[in-house]
């Protein structure tokens, strides 16, 4: 049984110990993360009873990025169902970098992994929509139940990664030549970048952590989510792919399914357990927070949750 004051002590101590770790630099390639303030910096816990524990920084509202793959990806499935989701976006690990255009042109157009930019544009294309603004409510609604009602999107970053985003709109159309793409590929590209500019707080985060860890029941709202079967294929995604190519490492080192966004969030899942999530901005070269990676791993590791342990 999880003892609440072990809990709130190993957070505590994970946030004071690694809460401002050096190193690491903020993404710079979109205009709005570079100028978010470097020693911001959270951690929470939320349990598969809606224990709700945290650290820091948590009220403060950071960019959901990458991290909103996993929501997106969620919606595909309940839509589409596994295979699918399998068959037409895949389930492995690049092996490169998130905005690759080589994995592509190594697997016929082929996105692999529905946590990597291809995969998530064509995840969005996916989505049951009658038109744009259907397919965007229906993700920002995906990400509000996993997460919080207070999700929002922020305009100031939408338009700073509308008017970046050169790579995605031609990932974009490379996926549509391949077959890979399932809407018109601008109206993908624009409902990605949007899905990518949404604000959150730490606690939202692993809310939705905990919402994959009770197998699709958030467990602050109490509304199922997500149906039990495809929670299991979302956190066998988040484990190939979730920390890009440094999925593995993590798995190594942690052993937990998690995601990561260059907004400086992460988050992992401990299957019936809890959702654990951290926030800083400063990222490593492969675009993960370094302080969030080393607060999450140590709430792991300090509490002995690790799905390859014995
Ligand atoms: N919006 C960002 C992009 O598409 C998200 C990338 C990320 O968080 N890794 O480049």
């Amino acid at each position: 049984m999880l003892d609440l004051s072990t809990l709130h002590s190993v957070v505590e101590q994970s946030y004071r110990e690694f809460g401002q770790a050096p190193g690491g630099a903020n993404a710079d390639y979109i205009p709005f993360l570079a100028n978010i303030p470097s020693d911001l910096s959270a951690l929470a816990v939320v349990t598969a009873n809606g224990d709700v524990i945290s650290a820091g920084d948590i009220h403060y509202r950071f960019a959901i990025e990458s991290i909103s793959k996993v929501c997106t990806l969620a919606l595909a499935l309940e839509d589409w169902g596994a295979q699918t989701v399998q068959q037409k976006i895949g389930a492995d690990a690049t092996g490169m970098p998130f905005n690759s255009v080589m994995a592509l042109e190594l697997h016929g157009g082929k996105p692999l992994s529905p946590l990597v930019n291809a995969g998530a544009i064509a995840s969005a294309s996916l989505i049951k929509a009658e038109n744009t603004e259907d397919r965007w409510n229906r993700i920002l609604g995906m990400q509000r139940k996993l997460g919080s009602p207070q999700i929002k999107l922020s305009s100031p970053l939408n338009e700073s990664e509308q008017s970046t985003n050169f790579h995605n709109r031609a990932i974009a159309w490379l996926l549509y030549s391949s077959g890979y793409l399932y809407c018109d590929p601008m109206e993908a590209c624009d409902v990605y970048t949007r899905q990518c500019s949404t604000l959150l707080t730490t606690v939202e985060l692993a809310t939705m952590g905990a919402t994959l860890a009770t197998g699709g029941i958030n467990p602050l709202s109490k509304e199922r989510v997500l149906s039990p079967d495809n929670t299991p294929r979302i956190l066998a995604d988040m484990t190939m792919e979730g920390l890009y190519d440094t999925s593995g490492d993590w798995a190594y080192t942690v052993g937990l399914p998690g995601k990561s966004g260059v907004g400086g969030g992460i988050l992992a899942v401990v299957p019936g357990v809890m959702g654990i999530a951290a926030f800083s901005p400063p990222l490593d070269d492969i675009g993960n927070s370094v302080r969030g990676q080393k607060m999450v791993a140590s709430v792991a590791n300090t509490l002995g949750y690790n799905l390859y342990k014995s």
